[in-house]
C-alpha cells in the first residue's frame, strides 16, 4: 500500500536558498520544455519525453550555467511532469486544458528523488541530493520504502512530501453500512444517519479579519509619492499574510483531518457515497466562489477518498445529474424545482418532513449507480452516454445545465 506525509521542514537559511534554486530550476526546466513543445506543435511535430529532454540538456551548460551544483533530479522530473500534463490534455483526461508555463509567484516546487533509495530518512531529518541533511518537524509516520520525495514551498514554509510504500496488503473490503453525505458550505457535510460536520467558525472567522486588514494595508501602501514600493516594511506584510493564510489552511485541515478519521475510524462503515461537486461550477459563480474556497469541499472529499481506500471503505460517487435535493427520501418522488431557501423537504406525496441536507444525504445512501444509469437514459434521451461518477471531462453545456441543482447544495 503506498501513503504519503507531509512533513515540514526546518530548513537552514542556506538550505532555504538551495531548495528554492532547485525549484527555480525545476521552473525553467518545465518552462523550456513547454515551449519547445509548442513550438514543435505549430510546425506540426509531436515532441517526445525523449526529445524534450536531449534538446533540455543540450542547452542547459550554455544557458543555466548556476545549474551545475544543483542537483539533475529537479529538471529531469520537470519534464517527466510536463509529459504528464501534455498527455492528459492529449487524452482529455481531468478536463485538463494544455499547459501553462510555471510562475514563480504561483507556489515553487520540485521533486527531490530519482525513484527509490535516492532520498533518506532518519528520525528527525531527511537527505536530500546536493543539499544533504534537512531536519523535519515531526517523524515519518509510515515505516517502508520511500518511492517518491517532493518539496513544496506554501505558506512561507517548506514541506517535503514523501510517498511511501509500506509492503501491507490493501486492507479487505469492510462489512458495513452505506452512508451518504451531502456536502454544503454552511454546514460542511451531513451525514444519512444525521451527524453534522460543522464549518471552523469562530478561530475561522478571526483569521479572514486579521487577513483583511493586511490586504487593506498592503493596498494602500503600494505605492509611495508616485513609485513602487518596495520597502522591507511591505515585504514583511506580505509574508504577514502567507502567515494568516497557513493559520487558515491549518485550521481547516485540522477540522477535516478529524472529521475524515473519525468516519471512516471508528464507525462500522463499508461504504461512503457523496456527490459530484461541480467545481467549475461554484468557482465561477461570483456569489458561491469565495465560500466554495473557504469551505475546501473539494479538499474534504479528497482526503476522505484516500483515507477510505486505508481502511477497505468503498468510496463512490453518485453521477452529477442525481437529483439529491429534490427526491423524497421517503418515497422516492421527485420535485420539479427546491428553492434554495427552502431548508425543509416536505413532501406532498407521502407527508414526509425533513431538514434538506439531510434528506439529500439519505437519497445519496440510496443512491444505486446502476438505477441512476438507468432512469438517467430513459429521462434524458441521452443513450448510454451518462458519463461515469467523478469524470469532470464535461463540456461546458453540461457543466452550465447542472449549476442550479449544485448551487441549491451549495446554499444547503
Ligand atoms: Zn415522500
Amino acid at each position: 500500500m503506498v501513503k504519503t506525509h507531509k512533513i515540514a521542514l526546518k530548513a537552514t537559511c542556506e538550505q532555504a536558498k538551495l531548495l528554492s534554486q532547485h525549484c527555480g530550476y525545476a521552473r525553467v526546466a518545465y518552462n523550456h520544455g513547454l515551449a519547445s513543445f509548442k513550438a514543435g506543435l505549430e510546425a506540426d511535430e509531436w515532441k517526445s519525453l525523449y526529445t524534450l529532454k536531449r534538446e533540455f540538456n543540450a542547452v542547459k551548460k550554455a544557458e543555466y550555467d548556476w545549474r551545475a551544483e544543483l542537483s539533475q533530479y529537479a529538471s529531469k522530473n520537470a519534464i517527466h511532469h510536463l509529459d504528464r500534463a501534455i498527455k492528459n490534455w492529449k487524452n482529455k483526461k481531468l478536463s485538463a486544458g494544455f499547459s501553462k508555463y510555471h510562475k514563480r509567484q504561483y507556489g515553487q516546487s520540485y521533486q527531490a528523488d530519482n525513484g527509490k533509495g535516492t532520498v533518506k530518512v532518519s528520525e528527525n531529518a531527511v537527505r536530500l541530493p546536493k543539499i544533504g541533511w534537512v531536519k523535519m518537524r515531526e517523524s515519518l509516520r509510515f515505516e517502508g520504502e520511500i518511492v517518491q520525495a517532493t518539496i513544496t514551498k506554501s505558506y512561507g514554509r517548506w514541506y517535503v512530501c514523501l510517498t511511501v510504500e509500506t509492503g501491507e496488503d490493501l486492507p479487505e473490503k469492510r462489512e458495513g453500512e452505506t452512508i451518504g453525505i451531502d456536502m454544503g458550505i454552511k454546514t460542511l457535510a451531513t451525514y444519512s444517519d444525521g451527524t453534522t460536520v460543522e464549518n471552523p467558525k469562530g478561530s475561522m472567522d478571526h483569521q479572514y479579519r486579521k487577513l483583511g486588514r493586511v490586504d487593506k494595508a498592503i493596498a494602500r501602501s503600494k505605492k509611495v509619492h508616485g513609485k513602487t514600493n518596495n520597502s522591507k516594511r511591505r515585504q514583511k506584510q506580505y509574508e504577514q499574510r502567507q502567515r494568516i493564510y497557513g493559520r487558515i489552511a491549518n485550521i481547516r485541515d485540522d477540522v477535516h483531518h478529524k472529521a475524515t478519521s473519525a468516519l471512516v475510524k471508528a464507525r462500522s462503515v463499508g461504504k461512503v457515497i457523496v456527490e459530484s461537486l461541480n467545481v467549475a461550477g461554484m468557482r465561477r459563480n461570483k456569489h458561491l466562489s469565495r465560500a466554495f474556497h473557504r469551505a475546501g469541499l473539494s479538499g474534504f472529499l479528497r482526503m476522505l477518498e484516500y483515507k477510505c481506500g486505508w481502511h477497505g471503505v468503498v468510496f463512490e460517487k453518485a453521477d452529477r445529474w442525481f437529483a439529491s435535493t429534490k427526491t423524497c427520501s421517503g418515497c422516492g418522488e421527485k420535485k420539479v424545482a427546491m428553492d434554495l431557501s427552502q431548508r425543509e423537504y416536505v413532501c406532498m406525496a407521502c407527508g414526509l418532513v425533513i431538514d434538506r441536507d439531510l434528506n439529500a444525504a439519505k437519497n445519496l445512501a440510496q443512491y444505486d449507480q446502476q438505477d441512476a444509469a438507468s432512469s438517467a437514459e430513459s429521462k434524458n434521451g441521452r443513450g448510454g452516454a451518462i458519463s461515469p461518477a467523478g469524470t469532470e471531462a464535461e463540456p461546458m453545456k453540461r457543466l452550465l445545465e447542472s449549476l442550479p441543482q449544485q448551487l441549491s447544495h451549495a446554499f444547503a
